[in-house]
């Protein structure tokens, strides 16, 4: 078995590969070839949240899982809030294969999933970035992002307002204008991401203009919400998988209320592979519910797995 660890994984991955990963994830499990087994998610106490989110990719020979989860008390010890770990196996004899670090490939494979909406739902003329969030994971949604849109601008907005330098810091690096802004300020954005740890609805519909685009990224369990459940009755609602979206996703709160039905949520994957026309008229609001699915959690670490095979790196260990 070969271990990748957490520190050598930046050196193998990259968010071009990553884009390429999880594309390709998502459109086989729009071709039925892929499928996520159910999620497990618990809650652990003092705002930690743990779980295991698992899944098989006939077509790519992938099966493993990602056990982790989020830990608010982590940063003040110096680590990051997000700590996982990926175990792949042979599908066919169940032997596993790699153990590899899941906290950068987390960061990762959320951006490239938001950044794979943006792609494929936002006007392409969208120039102004929306953020709502500011930790951990804002700054790779925004690196992401900044890939496959011409943005001329950044502006973003965080309960905690004293984060929002470092994510100012970020598009310093990418040549953007950057502005702190009020929620209302967000209807100049074409394209919006939101990606935190809120329990509760921060971006409402009074703050989002015709015809933007909205990632949804940071509601990933029962309980979580960043947008007015108005939002995905108003928008044409995609995901990465609907089961999740409808239990653990953003979309739980509008279709509990019976505002959007669950058969008018989706799959990303339709749209990568012609199935689904995608964003149908200049005006209409388009909003992609990301979960973050296990399958993503495996394609990126399959890729990890064998760089570092071919690279001659990582520690091979006999199990
Ligand atoms: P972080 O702890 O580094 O940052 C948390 C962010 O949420 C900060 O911007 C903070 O100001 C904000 N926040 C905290 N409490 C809030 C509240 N009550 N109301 C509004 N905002 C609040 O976390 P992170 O690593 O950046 O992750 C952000 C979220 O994304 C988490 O909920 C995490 O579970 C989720 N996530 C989702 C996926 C996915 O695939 N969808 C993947 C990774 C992380």
């Amino acid at each position: 078995m070969l271990i990748v660890p957490e520190a050598r994984i930046q050196e193998l991955m990259t968010p071009e590969a990553a884009f390429a990963a999880v594309e390709a994830c998502f459109a086989a499990m729009a071709r039925g070839e892929a499928s996520n087994f159910p999620v497990v998610r618990e809650a652990l106490g003092k705002g930690r949240q743990y779980g295991f989110k698992s899944g098989l990719d006939r077509a790519g020979a992938v099966l493993g899982v990602k056990a982790g989860g989020y830990f608010p008390g982590n940063q003040a010890r110096g680590m990051i809030n997000h700590q996982s770990s990926i175990l792949l196996f042979d599908p066919e004899t169940g032997v596993p294969t790699a153990l590899v670090g899941g906290n950068l490939l987390t960061a990762l494979r959320t951006a490239a999933a938001s950044a794979i909406s943006i792609d494929r739902l936002a006007r392409p003329e969208a120039r102004v970035l929306g953020i709502v969030g500011a930790g951990h994971q804002a700054a790779f949604q925004l690196r992401a992002a900044a890939r496959v849109r011409r943005f001329d601008r950044v502006i973003a907005w965080n309960l905690h307002p004293e984060m929002l330098p470092r994510l100012g810091a970020v598009a310093e690096e990418l040549a953007l204008p950057f502005e702190a802004v009020d929620l209302p300020r967000l209807r100049e954005a074409d394209v919006i991401i939101t990606i935190t740890s809120s329990p509760a609805a921060s971006l409402m519909a009074a703050h989002v203009s015709p015809g933007s685009h909205l990632a949804c990224m940071g509601t990933d369990t029962r309980g979580k919400q960043e947008v007015e459940p108005a939002l995905l009755a108003a928008a044409r609602v995609f995901t990465d998988e609907v089961a999740q979206s409808v239990s653990i996703g953003e979309a739980q709160w509008a279709v509990a209320a019976g505002l959007l039905p669950e058969t008018a949520i989706t799959p990303i994957g339709d749209v990568l592979i012609g199935a689904d026309p995608g964003r149908r008229a200049p005006d209409e609001i388009t909003l992609f519910d990301g979960t973050g699915v296990g399958l993503q959690d495996l394609a990126v670490a399959d890729r990890v797995a064998r760089l570092a095979r071919e690279a001659g790196m990582g520690i091979e260990v006999e199990y």
